[in-house]
């Protein structure tokens, strides 16, 4: 196995297929991929460690961009996955994707599944206990996706001084189903709490987290690590004209969750002694499982459509930074 010290940030790209309405409206398909690892947008090229097309499968995603993170969690290693984009850039494709279906599901459920088959897979002396919790971050207030009363809660330290997500729901889970199962009952939590689902997911952080702590029965040794799982909100910028009361506050507050990631992974990427964990919620929770002895990938989504270019470059460069 790679040691993960090595090598704490990958940045992935993915580009979607152009839409039915984009291909309507004629645009052109701007992204240009000259090798493996890099992509040209207008003449710009951008360099990520690895660069997925348009035809790219669930499955070739899954493979090169978060396999690798299973066993490193289930060796006690904390690891972030993070999709990243403007809307409609195919985030939630690429975490969830189709659930419940094996061709079509993303990184989320696969994950899952590969957890499960390496249990199964491992000698009878070794006890294993997973809990997840699903929680989404929206203007700046933490919302317990798995108990719809708690939509209001906070970040403590434990004794260890890492932080977590006081009170939040976890749940034992025995099989990827349970897992699965658990997942549809946060995502219609979310349906039943909002008028309308796509707008709100957009301007929302969406955050499912697995834990994996396991005992050798014979030799007593304990191991722990957890991965979370991040469909983050909309990076597209509101404009100037027209956004005003409450969607210019969203606006501002996703700029600046965003902005506060951004600089986190950058300071990471750097080797900086200083890093700005406590500038937002979400990267507060994500402290211990970002850089340092974790692995963390950030998958950045893009539309090809010339429409969208100009978008589309600043996610680029927002990706850049992490390298
Ligand atoms: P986001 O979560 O970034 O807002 P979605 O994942 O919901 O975007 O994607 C928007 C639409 O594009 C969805 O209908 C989704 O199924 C489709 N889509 C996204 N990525 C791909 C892809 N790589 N291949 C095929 N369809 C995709
Ligand atoms: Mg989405």
């Amino acid at each position: 196995m790679a040691d993960p010290a090595e090598c704490t940030i990958k940045v992935m790209c993915r580009f979607r297929p152009l839409n039915s309405s984009e291909v309507t409206r004629g645009d052109k398909y701007i992204p240009k991929f000259t090798g493996e690892d890099q992509v040209s947008v207008s003449g710009k090229p951008f360099t990520f460690d690895r660069v997925f097309g348009s035809n790219t499968t669930q499955e070739q995603m899954y493979k090169a961009s978060a396999q690798m993170i299973v066993k490193d969690v289930l060796e006690g290693y904390n690891g972030t996955i993070f999709a990243f984009g403007q809307t409609s850039s195919g985030k939630t494709h690429t975490m969830e994707g189709i659930l419940h279906d094996s061709e079509n599901m993303g990184i989320i459920p696969r994950i899952v599944q590969d957890i499960f088959n390496y249990i199964y897979s491992m000698d009878e002396n070794l006890e294993f206990h997973i809990k997840v919790s699903y929680f989404e971050i929206y203007l700046d207030r933490i919302k317990d996706l798995l108990d719809v009363t708690k939509n209001n809660l906070s970040v403590h330290e434990d004794k260890n001084r890492v932080p977590y997500v006081k009170g939040c729901t976890e749940r034992f889970v025995c099989s990827p189903e349970e897992v699965m199962d658990t997942i549809d009952e946060g995502k219609a939590n979310r349906h039943v709490a909002v008028t309308n689902m796509n707008e709100h997911s957009s301007r929302s952080h969406s955050i499912f987290q697995i834990n994996v702590k396991q005992e050798n029965t014979a030799t007593e040794q304990k191991l722990s690590g957890k991965l979370y799982l991040v469909d983050l909100a909309g990076s597209e910028k509101v404009g100037k004209t027209g956004a005003e009361g409450a969607v210019l506050e969203e606006a501002k507050n996703i700029n600046k969750s965003l902005s506060a990631l951004g600089n986190v992974i950058s300071a990471l990427a750097e080797g900086s002694t200083y890093v700005p964990y406590r500038d937002s919620k979400m990267t507060r929770i994500l402290q211990d499982s970002l850089g340092g002895n974790c692995r963390t990938t950030m998958v950045i989504c893009c539309s090809p459509s010339s429409y969208n270019e100009a978008e589309t470059k600043s996610t680029l460069m927002f990706g850049q930074r992490a390298k």
